[in-house]
């Protein structure tokens, strides 16, 4: 389907795919297959050469990955789709394609934990300076910009403080200095922010988030010009390797049907869960974009769709109350990551942002007492109960 004048809604289930191509199958077929066969060695130079169209080799490009691909590349309005094995494999396979020995990287004051540890190693191995900034306004920008920025790395919301940044006033500073933007996406989807359509270079979502949305897949996408996309599918994707296989291919394409009308429950969910917890006496503080007292709410509305599913908040006591609230939980899951039907919640401090030193993690608002959590598609009521007795036990 060519899908250009279609809604997002219909996109995520016919973006890219024509039953007629595959002898009438109502679900795109999964190619569980490493390689394929050249009809002729003739044929075989020929694609090789990429004078003719076809496939060679999986690592290169599988059908059932490039229709993921294509379907992500029309969710955010991309030229062009790649896929890899995680998200930190689409993170670090666009972060080294876009700088070389010695280049900097600006960041936004908070990062994904492992990307943290992914520029801390590209600093000590190549030399690759990275500073962070809040980004609040033009000139916070061009003053942390040297001639050697070779990038801006965003994620907005940051994780896990939802703190916004605002991706317009971004891009204008970078446009004046020809620097590519990239954002981190994973948290809000395609359904709820499309960082392209605002001016930004180039999208990564860690899909094994709502992307997948089921709690089963770890895998990674970016969406950009297909001239950038082209460079890191015949580079850092084919010889660092870390493609998507097949099969979890098929399990994020199964996913994103249902991308739009899960993310709205998990809305729905978490902005009640944000009323209740304002009014409780052991919180002391709720961090969710959609509330017009978070001090970015000017920036949701100019950006995002809706709240999206994460809620941040501190609760009144020291680490050992916050673990003690935490071990009190009934369904709701102690684990990292999000996105998932199932209600999961964490510690930052001591789980996703532990190998960040102290200082630099109370810097960025990231307290012992902070607790994040990912709002699932069970009926609120009950995950709010779960929550009340866990408090009301303090
Ligand atoms: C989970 C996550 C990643 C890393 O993704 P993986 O699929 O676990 O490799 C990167 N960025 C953000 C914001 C994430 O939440």
């Amino acid at each position: 389907m060519k899908s250009t004048d279609k809604q997002l809604e219909t996109k995520v289930i016919h973006g890219g795919y024509d039953s007629k191509d595959m002898l009438g199958s109502l679900t795109a077929p999964l190619f569980q297959t490493s390689t394929f066969t050249f009809d002729t060695a003739e044929q075989g130079e020929r694609r090789f050469a990429g004078d003719e169209e076809g496939f060679i080799y999986s690592r290169i490009a599988n059908p059932t990955v490039q229709l993921l691909e294509e379907r992500i590349a029309a969710l955010e309005n991309g030229e062009r789709g790649l896929a890899f094995a995680s998200g930190m494999a689409a993170v670090s396979s666009v972060l080294i394609a876009l700088t070389k020995a010695n280049d900097h990287i600006l960041c936004s004051s908070g990062l994904y934990g492992c990307t943290y540890g992914l520029l801390s190693m590209l600093k000590e191995k190549y030399n690759i300076q990275h500073d962070f900034s809040q980004m609040e306004n033009e000139l916070a920008i061009k003053a942390q910009i040297k001639p050697e920025t070779s990038c801006i790395y965003i994620e907005t919301p940051i994780n896990p403080t939802m703190k916004l940044i605002n991706l317009r006033t971004v891009v204008k500073v970078a446009k004046a200095y020809n620097i590519p933007v990239v954002v981190d996406n994973t948290f809000c989807s395609p359904y709820i922010q499309r960082p392209l359509e605002l001016g930004c270079d180039v999208v990564i979502h860690s899909a094994t988030k709502y992307i997948g949305g089921h709690g089963d897949v770890i895998g990674g996408l970016v969406v950009g010009s297909k001239e950038f996309l082209d460079s890191v599918a015949m580079s850092t994707q084919k010889d660092i390797g870390g493609v998507l296989s097949p099969f979890d291919a098929w399990l994020l394409l199964r996913g994103l049907k249902t991308l739009p009308i899960r993310l709205d429950r998990h809305a729905d969910n978490a902005e009640r869960i944000v009323d209740q917890l304002r009014r409780h006496p052991k919180v002391v503080s709720v961090y969710y974009p959609n509330h017009f007292d978070h001090p970015d709410y000017s920036i949701y509305q100019q950006q995002m769709e809706r709240g999206g599913g994460v809620i941040s908040f501190e609760i009144d006591g020291d680490k050992q109350d916050v673990q003690r609230f935490l071990n009190e939980l009934s369904f709701i899951k102690l684990a990292v990551s999000l996105g998932d039907a199932e209600s999961l919640i964490q510690h930052p401090a001591t789980m996703t942002h532990a190998v960040i030193p102290v200082e630099e993690r109370l810097k960025m608002g990231i307290t012992d007492q902070l607790v994040r959590l990912s709002v699932g598609l069970e009926s609120w009521i009950d995950i709010w109960d779960d929550l009340q007795k866990a408090l009301d036990n303090l």
